[in-house]
Formats: structure tokens, C-alpha cells, sequence
């Protein structure tokens, strides 16, 4: 059944407790005490429902770079696309020409190399786009990030800290399509706003960027 925005699949059992199980990147199982009302079921979902959302990332999130083997020809994600790697000897550079990511390298057949390039090369492009992005609006929203920073995050797609006002992006983001990440970006400015998930931190959102929902399901739906 859907709740919210999650499909949940509820099984009832012995149990004193209810039990909640994040299968993968669209589905909840819940295993529920056999005398609880349905009511109560449906309301801790509700007051869980952030941090099912933030599970389901991690489901969202593969596959990903480590788990394919990074040979020449290889599908690769960026920016909410699909490119196919072409592994070329030379000085090293990284350049996208149509639907090809060409990394060229001294050791092209050396995968921690590739891996280690291409990493480089995300990072130096998410900065960028990043960047862009916070020149854009900063001056709509009328909040300053003191910094931001790339990382890999297992569980989120950004964070802020509300007192040095620095935000985080996750490494993952530059796999994402533009429309994802503009989205993370304005959801952490806006944390400099209001530091909870509250309805003033939605009206804001709604405000600035009124599709944001839309692009928060894309995003954790893997789209
Ligand atoms: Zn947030």
C-alpha cells in the first residue's frame, strides 16, 4: 500500500514491535504487532518517513562507479546521463565528446589509475557546477554559504552546518542530472534559513523552487 510517498508492504506477526525494513530504493516492509490498529501503523510510517526517504538513497544511489569495472567501454553516469568510457594513452586529460567520456592516461590499462582520473575529473566538474550554482542563488535567496565542500556520503545528498554556514554536496551528485542538483542546493540553503524539516523549511522550498518534490522523488528514484 502507499503511504506518503512509500510503497509499504505490511506483515503482520508475533512481535511486540514494529520492525521497519528498507528492501530497496521504492519499497518498505513492516513487520507490526498482530492487535496494533492499522491507524498506528500508518502514523509511525508518517513520523519516519524522512529517514526512510534518506535509506532509500542508498538504495537509489547503485549501481554506481566502484561496482563497474571502469574498461574501455564501460557505461558511465554523469550529470543524469549515460557515457561510454574510451580509454585512451597520452598526457593526462579528461574530455566528453557527444555520447563519450574520454580519459586519456599514461596507463590506461591500470584501473585504480582510471578510477583515481575520473574521480579527479567528477569532482573538479561537480565544483564547478556547484559554483554556478551558488552564484545563481545566492543573490535569489539572499543567503551566503561561508564554503562548500564535495564528499562522499553514504545516506544523504548534502548537508549544512547551520553555525559555520558551510555546506556538503555528495561526491555522487555529478552522477545526477542538473535538475537533482540544483535541487540539494537550494534544500541546503535554505537549511540557513531553517534548520529543520519543518513547514516554514517547505513554504520556503515552495517559494524558491516550486517543483522541488518532483525533483526530490526523480532523485531518489534514480532518475
Ligand atoms: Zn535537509
Amino acid at each position: 500500500m502507499q503511504i506518503g510517498p512509500h510503497q509499504v508492504v505490511i506483515e503482520r506477526k508475533r512481535t511486540k514491535h514494529l520492525y521497519l525494513k528498507i528492501k530497496n530504493a521504492t519499497q518498505v516492509h513492516v513487520s507490526a504487532p498482530r492487535q496494533w490498529p492499522h491507524e498506528d501503523i500508518v502514523a509511525i510510517i508518517e513520523s519516519r518517513s524522512d529517514w526512510i526517504t534518506e535509506q532509500q538513497q542508498r538504495f537509489a544511489e547503485r549501481p554506481e562507479l566502484a561496482s563497474a569495472p571502469l574498461v574501455d567501454g564501460a557505461m558511465i553516469p554523469y550529470r543524469g546521463r549515460n557515457y561510454r568510457l574510451a580509454l585512451r594513452q597520452g598526457a593526462s586529460k579528461v574530455t566528453i565528446v557527444d555520447d563519450e567520456i574520454i580519459v586519456q592516461l599514461a596507463q590506461p590499462d591500470d584501473e585504480s589509475a582510471v578510477t583515481q582520473r575520473l574521480e579527479r575529473w567528477y569532482r573538479s566538474q561537480l565544483k564547478q557546477q556547484i559554483s554556478e550554482l551558488l552564484l545563481h542563488w545566492q543573490p535569489i535567496m539572499q543567503v551566503q554559504a561561508s564554503d562548500f565542500g564535495v564528499r562522499k556520503m553514504k545516506t544523504r545528498w548534502g548537508s549544512c552546518n547551520i553555525r559555520t554556514k558551510k555546506i556538503w554536496l555528495n561526491f555522487d551528485l555529478v552522477k545526477k542530472s542538473p535538475q537533482s542538483l540544483e535541487y540539494v542546493v537550494v534544500h541546503e540553503l535554505t537549511h540557513l534559513y531553517e534548520r529543520y524539516h519543518n513547514a516554514r523549511f517547505y513554504a520556503l522550498m515552495d517559494k524558491f523552487l516550486p517543483d522541488w518534490s518532483e525533483r526530490r522523488h526523480r532523485l531518489n528514484h534514480n532518475e
